[in-house]
């Protein structure tokens, strides 16, 4: 947009529909560009390696930069209010290229023992594989997190809400922590969003989101962020994301671009959607225990209330014979799709059964960990992603799903 405004002074929404996008020069398009082209036309003094790359060259090849990928990027660290964003193909290239730009062998992480499963998966054997020690623990303690530490601790990786089980970490207090000893925190904030928490403001010094999720918002097209620092992100851009190559798809930044424009609007229905189905399933005779940021239930709901000024659009519930129940539940449902994924305009369901969890991704190392996920999963537990329909409509669904015996 035109620099006659200053950015941090507008709104989340002005700011969703006009940060980094501009008129097309040429044909004075008011809708973004989508620049599909691998390679631009240089000139003859072009250098061939990104080592002399500077932010103020010229397109050369999409790998590098793009002019549709840029726009996404402006946009997405004025929501952030971060001074620069980097994006991926997908939220997974993201953190792994956060994780080979921080990390070498002799090195040592914290992370959190509930997390992504292709992050806890990664982190319980191919990274300790290259040489670098992992703890995992409740970030939530911040005891634990203490006594994880070691002279070698380079990085504390945290996920607030997690998934699935929604458990919350307190940001301020954990990046003071991390400070403490020479540590950087990055953030996986991609089930808060920058509508609800704002890592970098709290003292983290990275943010990462999966964009496939809220921030593109309608389920088709995959895409991943860091955002932070300058000083930190120009090396990271350079390192591992231009070398590495899970660049993101014009195509999917244009996608992307699209669906926030309606992001901070999205968000209020989403939450009032959760915060409606929260309270018809905590009073649902099959309904075990339902977890919501924002139900006065959850166990850190004063540090949710603190922390979030949204508390997003999923929900998790435990019922009695989850495993028979979601067998029934992905037969009836007609609205909510039974499916993986989360953030959508559509709503989704998916059971997650405890036993499968702890032996694939989540290997707990001590009788507190598993005390936790049980307390938050028992023996499964569905996640559910409260999408953009009417909340009665998904609550009749959930109604005619759930009731039959
Ligand atoms: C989906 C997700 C990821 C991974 O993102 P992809 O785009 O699927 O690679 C990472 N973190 C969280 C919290 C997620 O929900």
């Amino acid at each position: 947009m035109g620099t006659k405004f200053l950015l941090h002074h507008l709104g989340e929404q002005t700011k969703s529909i006009h940060a980094g996008e501009s008129p097309d020069p040429t044909t004075h398009a008011s809708s973004p560009n989508l620049v599909m082209s691998t390679t631009f036309t240089v000139g003859a003094d072009t250098g061939f390696s990104v080592e002399g790359m500077d932010e103020n060259d010229t397109w050369v090849y999409t790998r590098w930069g793009n002019p549709t990928v840029h726009q996404l990027e402006e946009k997405l660290a004025a929501l952030e209010g971060a001074e620069t964003a980097v994006t991926f193909a997908s939220g997974m290239s993201a953190i792994t290229a956060l994780l080979f730009h921080l990390l070498k062998s002799g090195d040592h992480a914290v992370v959190s023992d509930v997390a992504y499963a292709a992050l806890s998966e990664i982190t319980n054997e191919m990274i300790p594989e290259l040489g670098i020690k992992i703890s995992k623990v409740d970030t939530s303690d911040i005891d634990a997190i203490k006594n994880a530490l070691q002279s070698e601790t380079k990085l504390l990786y945290i996920e607030t809400p997690c998934n699935p089980l929604l458990r919350l970490t307190d940001i301020a207090e954990v990046a003071n922590l991390a400070h403490s000893v020479g540590a950087k925190l990055a953030v996986d904030s991609t089930f808060a969003t920058p509508v609800a928490t704002k890592p970098l403001e709290l003292g983290a010094d990275f943010v990462v989101h999966s964009l496939t999720k809220y921030l593109g918002g309608h389920g088709d097209a995959l895409g991943g962020v860091i955002l932070g620092y300058k000083k930190d992100l120009t090396s990271l851009r350079k390192k591992t994301a231009i070398r590495l190559g899970g660049s993101l798809s014009p195509f999917n930044a244009w996608l992307i671009l699209r669906g926030i424009a309606t992001f901070p609007i999205r968000m209020r229905v989403h939450e009032e959607n959760a915060l409606k189905i929260a309270a018809y399933l905590e009073s649902h005779p099959k309904v075990k225990r339902v977890i919501y940021p924002g139900l006065a239930s959850h166990p850190q709901y004063e540090l949710a209330k603190r922390q979030m000024k949204n508390f997003s659009g999923i929900i998790t519930f435990q019922v009695e014979n989850g495993i028979l129940e979601s067998r029934r539940l992905a037969d009836r449902l007609s609205i909510i799709h039974y499916a993986v994924s989360l953030g959508h305009h559509r709503s989704l369901i998916f059971y997650l059964n405890s036993k499968d969890l702890l032996q694939t991704s989540f290997k707990f190392s001590t009788d507190k960990q598993l005390e936790s996920w049980n307390t938050f999963a028992g023996e499964g537990l569905f996640r559910l992603s409260v999408g953009l329909e009417d909340a009665d409509d998904l609550i009749a669904d959930l109604e005619q799903a759930l009731a039959i015996f």
